[in-house]
C-alpha cells in the first residue's frame, strides 16, 4: 500500500471516529527510521506535523526537510540533549520531570524562545515506560505554569499494546478526565488544549475518548525496518 493510500485510510477512519464530536484532529506522521524521501512523499500527501522519537536522529533529518514541517518530539528526552531539542522542535510532548522542565526553560530563556510542551503520563503505571504517575501531574503543573519559557499545552500517553485495542479505552478515559480538569483550572501560563494519545493499533479508541493528536508511524510508513 501506497503512503497516500494508508493516509487516505486513516482519514476516513479520523472523520468516522470523532462525528459524534467534532473537532480539529492533529495527525502526526511518526517519522523514526523512515527516510527522508518515504517523509516527503507523506508531505506531498498531506502530512504537515511529523513526530521524531529520537533528538539525534530529527538534527539529521532536519537540513533535508525543507517542506518546512512542524516537528514533535514524542521520545523521552535526555537533560544533555535539552538545548538541542528547544531549539529544534514545536512542542516536546514527553516532559516528564521537575529537572526537564527547568533545563527546557532555561534552554528556551537563553534563545527567547517560549517551548510548547505535553506533560506524558504514564497512567498505566508500566515500568518499561516512562513520563509520570497521574498523582504526582499537579505537582508538575504548579512548577510548569510558574517557569517564564514554558507554554503548558496539555497531555500525553502511550498505552500498553493490547492485541484488543479495546483494552486500551480505559486508559484513554482517564487522561481525558486528567486533561478536563487542567482546561478548567484556568491555569496561568499555558495554553490546554491538545491531548495526545493515539497511535496506529489504538488511534481509533483514542479519538472516541478525546484525543486531539494520534501519533501514527506503522499505519502511514508500513512496517519499519
Ligand atoms: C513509535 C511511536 C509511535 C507510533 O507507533 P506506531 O505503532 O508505528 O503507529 C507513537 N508514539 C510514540 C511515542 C512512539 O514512540
Amino acid at each position: 500500500m501506497s503512503i497516500s493510500k494508508n493516509l487516505a485510510i486513516i482519514r476516513k477512519n479520523i472523520t468516522a471516529a470523532i462525528s459524534n464530536n467534532n473537532r480539529n484532529v492533529k495527525l502526526v506522521a511518526v517519522t523514526k527510521t523512515q527516510s527522508p524521501a518515504s517523509i516527503r512523499e507523506a508531505i506531498a500527501a498531506g502530512i504537515t506535523t511529523i513526530g521524531e522519537n529520537r533528538v539525534q536522529e530529527a538534527l539529521e533529518k532536519y537540513p533535508v526537510l525543507t517542506d518546512n514541517p512542524e516537528w514533535h518530539l514524542i521520545g523521552h528526552l535526555q537533560t544533555n540533549k535539552v538545548r538541542q531539542a528547544v531549539a529544534l522542535f514545536d512542542l516536546i510532548q514527553s516532559v516528564d520531570s521537575e529537572r526537564l522542565l527547568i533545563e527546557i526553560n532555561n534552554a528556551a530563556a537563553k534563545i527567547n524562545k517560549c517551548q510548547n510542551i505535553l506533560i506524558q503520563v504514564n497512567i498505566a503505571e508500566e515500568e518499561s515506560k516512562f513520563g509520570i504517575l497521574s498523582g504526582q501531574l499537579w505537582q508538575l503543573v504548579n512548577v510548569a505554569t510558574q517557569l517564564e519559557n514554558i507554554n503548558l499545552c496539555g497531555l500525553m500517553t502511550i498505552a500498553p499494546f493490547y492485541s484488543n485495542p479495546e483494552s486500551a479505552r480505559p486508559i484513554f478515559r482517564e487522561l481525558f478526565f486528567l486533561f478536563q480538569e487542567l482546561k478548567s483550572n484556568n491555569l496561568k501560563k499555558s495554553n490546554i488544549e491538545w491531548l495526545s494519545m493515539g497511535m496506529t493499533n489504538d488511534y481509533i479508541i483514542a479519538l472516541e475518548e478525546g484525543a486531539n493528536i494520534i501519533r501514527i508511524g506503522t499505519g502511514i510508513f508500513g512496517i519499519r525496518q
